[in-house]
Formats: C-alpha cells, sequence, structure tokens
C-alpha cells in the first residue's frame, strides 16, 4: 500500500523509513504538522507483527501530537518515532546509536523522547549522536519523568470540569472514582485528598490499592465497580478504550476526566456522552501536562533558561490547561457538538493559522561541533 493513500496518512508532511543491517534498527519516524515548530514526540519501542503495523500506529500518533501540543499552547508541531522491535531482548547499545543518527539525519525537525519501551537512558544513548532529544533532564528533581505535570494537569482539569458543570470551585467532599494508580493516578489521588475529596480506587497492582486506601484513605473497589458508582467523576487513569460499549451504560458520573490517552473506543462512544449530558473533558488537552514539562526541559538545555524560568513557566502552562478546556466547553453547549469534535477545531485553528512550516535554523552547525543550545 502507498504511505500517501494510508486511511491514517491525513497529510504528513514527511513519513521517514530506516533501516540498519548492522545494528538490525528498522524504524519509522512520522512528522505531522510543523507551522507550529519542530515535531515533538516519543519513540515507542513494540514488536510490531508487521511494518504495516508500525507505519499506522506511528502515523496515528504523530498526528494525536500536532493536536495536543497546539491545545496545549506550545511551539510544537507534532511526529513520533517508532523502532520495531522487543525492547526486552532486541534492545542494544548499537540499536540506539544508530536511531539517534536517524534522529539527527532530520535536522531538528523531529525531536524525541521516551515513549513505550524505551526509557530516559534509552533517550541519552540516542543523543550521544543527536541534540534533539528531550525529556532527559537531570536537573529538576524528577529527572525528567513527566508524569508529576501531567497528574498535575489532570487535577487542574478535573477542577475546571467541576466548576463548569457543577458550578463548584471547592473540590471538599468531591466524589471521584480513579481506575489505575500508576505514576499519574496515584499522584492524581494525592492532589484530591489533599483538596478534601472523597476517592473510590481500582488497579490490577493490589499494593497499589493499599496504599491508596492507607495513606488516602480511598476506598477499594473491583475492577467492574469502578464504572457503576454514584460519584461526581469518572478519571481513567489506566488503559484505552475505558468508555466502551460496556462501561458507558453503567457509568453514573457526570464528568469523566482523566489520564489515559483514547479513553473513547469509538468517536460514538463521545456522543453517547454528550447526548446524555455527562461532560467528557478530552483526553489529550487533560493529559498535556506531560509534553508541556518535556518542552520545557528542553528549553533547559540553553544557557540562557533556567530551573527558576523552567518552573514558573511550566507551572503557568500546565495550569493554562484550565483555559482551553473552558473554551472548548462553552463551545461544546453553544453549538451542541461533543467536546472531543470541539477540542480538533481549536487544534486545528491554531495550528492551520500559524504562519508557517518549521525551517532549521541557518546557523546549524553538523552534530558534533554543535552544543544543546538551539530553542525548541
Ligand atoms: P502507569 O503504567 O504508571 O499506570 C497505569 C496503572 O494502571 C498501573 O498502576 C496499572 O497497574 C493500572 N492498570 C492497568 N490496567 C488496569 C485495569 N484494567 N484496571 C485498573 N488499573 C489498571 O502509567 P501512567 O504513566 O500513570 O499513565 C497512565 C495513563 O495516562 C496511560 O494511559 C498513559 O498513556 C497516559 N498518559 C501518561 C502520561 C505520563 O506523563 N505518564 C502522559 C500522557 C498520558
Amino acid at each position: 500500500m502507498s504511505v500517501f493513500s494510508h486511511r491514517e496518512f491525513d497529510n504528513h508532511q514527511q513519513v521517514a523509513f530506516f533501516n540498519d543491517k548492522k545494528t538490525g534498527l528498522k524504524a519509522i519516524i512520522a512528522v505531522h504538522n510543523t507551522n507550529l515548530g519542530p515535531a515533538l514526540g516519543g519513540c515507542r519501542m513494540w514488536p510490531y507483527a508487521t511494518g504495516e503495523e508500525a507505519l499506522t500506529d506511528v502515523l496515528r500518533l504523530s498526528r494525536g501530537m500536532t493536536y495536543k501540543s497546539a491545545l496545549a499552547n506550545l511551539k510544537l508541531g507534532g511526529g513520533k518515532a517508532v523502532i520495531i522491535g522487543d525492547a526486552s531482548t532486541q534492545k542494544s547499545d548499537d540499536l540506539l546509536y544508530a536511531m539517534g543518527d536517524f534522529i539527527e539525519g532530520l535536522g531538528g525537525r523531529y525531536i524525541t523522547a521516551e515513549d513505550s519501551g524505551t526509557s530516559v537512558p534509552d533517550i541519552l544513548k540516542m543523543g550521544q549522536r543527536t541534540s534533539y532529544i528531550s525529556g532527559v533532564d537531570k536537573a529538576s528533581d524528577h529527572g525528567g519523568d513527566p508524569s508529576p505535570s501531567t497528574a498535575y494537569g489532570v487535577f487542574v482539569s478535573l477542577r475546571e470540569a467541576v466548576a463548569y458543570k457543577l458550578g463548584q470551585t471547592n473540590l471538599q467532599g468531591l466524589k471521584v472514582a480513579i481506575q489505575g494508580l500508576g505514576n499519574v493516578g496515584y499522584r492524581l489521588a494525592e492532589y484530591l485528598n489533599d483538596a478534601g475529596a472523597e476517592l473510590f480506587v481500582t488497579d490490577i497492582v493490589q499494593t497499589s490499592v493499599d496504599r491508596a486506601v492507607f495513606e488516602l484513605n480511598a476506598t477499594p473497589v473491583s475492577g467492574d465497580e469502578i464504572f457503576s458508582l454514584d460519584v461526581d467523576v469518572f478519571a481513567p487513569c489506566a488503559l484505552g478504550a475505558a468508555i466502551n460499549d460496556q462501561s458507558i451504560e453503567k457509568l453514573r458520573a457526570s464528568i469523566v476526566a482523566g489520564a489515559a490517552n483514547n479513553q473513547l473506543a469509538t468517536p460514538i462512544h463521545g456522543q453517547i456522552l454528550h447526548d446524555r449530558g455527562v461532560l467528557y473533558a478530552p483526553d489529550y488537552v487533560v493529559n498535556a501536562g506531560g509534553i508541556i514539562d518535556v518542552y520545557y526541559q528542553r528549553k533547559m538545555l540553553s544557557a540562557d533558561y533556567s530551573a527558576a524560568n523552567y518552573a514558573s513557566d511550566l507551572s503557568t502552562k500546565v495550569e493554562g490547561i484550565g483555559a482551553t478546556l473552558r473554551e472548548i466547553f462553552v463551545r461544546s453547549e453553544a453549538e451542541n457538538v461533543p467536546t472531543f469534535v470541539i477540542a480538533d477545531r481549536v487544534a486545528e485553528e491554531r495550528f492551520n493559522c500559524a504562519s508557517s512550516e518549521w525551517q532549521p535554523a541557518k546557523s546549524d552547525a553538523p552534530a558534533a561541533t554543535r552544543s544543546y543550545s538551539k530553542s525548541v
């Protein structure tokens, strides 16, 4: 099948394939749109059964990054990379160096970060061959992991959704059901507990549930029960497709706001939520704290951008997710169109009206002589 007629192609600006016989690296980098800036997105390593499967994934994910960054008001475009292979058995230093060479060859159009199957040390290895990396900040207290910022963004979003839907600015006594107590879900639970909310939690890892019960006075519930609780907010923070044919029939919450990617199994589920008056805070708006963090971490590689700048810009921008959400909620209600449709429109308005595609700076020197001083 031609890449240009692929169902997920969506006018990608560039799709690059890389095959390195020596290291066994087979990778694809997709750059969806650079109107707002260089394309930033994680590098996933996954044992895709076919090249076609890998292509579908990278195109879909890269498009998603354009929308996410535009909605987060970042000067970034959308891109993604996939390495075809099993991260537990096929990853080697040489393969990661070769991936760094591949990224370097795109001249800064694409900037990478960690994703499923890659870690901060992996990205640092790629960084021995390219400066176009991020999410590896060693100066901050969390070592480059963007999860704390993602969790804070989810908290900000949840607060905004509650204010809009329930007219309540205080979270005291708010009932929230959290599915998934991982890096993001647990921190969200902490924020909510601090704000006085009542928590109902589930996770397939029992120790995480026990910890939330012990530390946050949360009520543990079964995996199935989490959907049907009489709560104000359902916060999916585990896997995708939490809102599906089965769960949507049980759902009693009037707000859905969580960290998980791709919460709607299909767009129809988003329409059903809208028709039933359930306020859905679109996942890629809500969980943008991570990309915002990665963006500012990269800025910190520049000599004139301090840790203090990072902390203040990060917090302002993550708080800004609330204003974008409110715009989406207001338009959704005024136009009687689901929030996820409005979110796409807001993103398209932002990146389509940007003046031009990103261009490499004229002063770009070869990788070997360049410092990490370029702005994102
Ligand atoms: P994580 O792997 O740390 O946490 C996921 C948690 O969900 C784990 O505790 C896991 O045991 C639990 N879980 C898995 N299946 C479950 C099920 N069926 N029922 C209940 N719990 C289940 O991941 P994370 O970093 O906390 O991310 C959570 C979600 O947010 C993911 O969908 C991720 O893609 C998305 N997200 C994360 C970030 C980030 O910065 N970490 C950014 C954007 C989006």
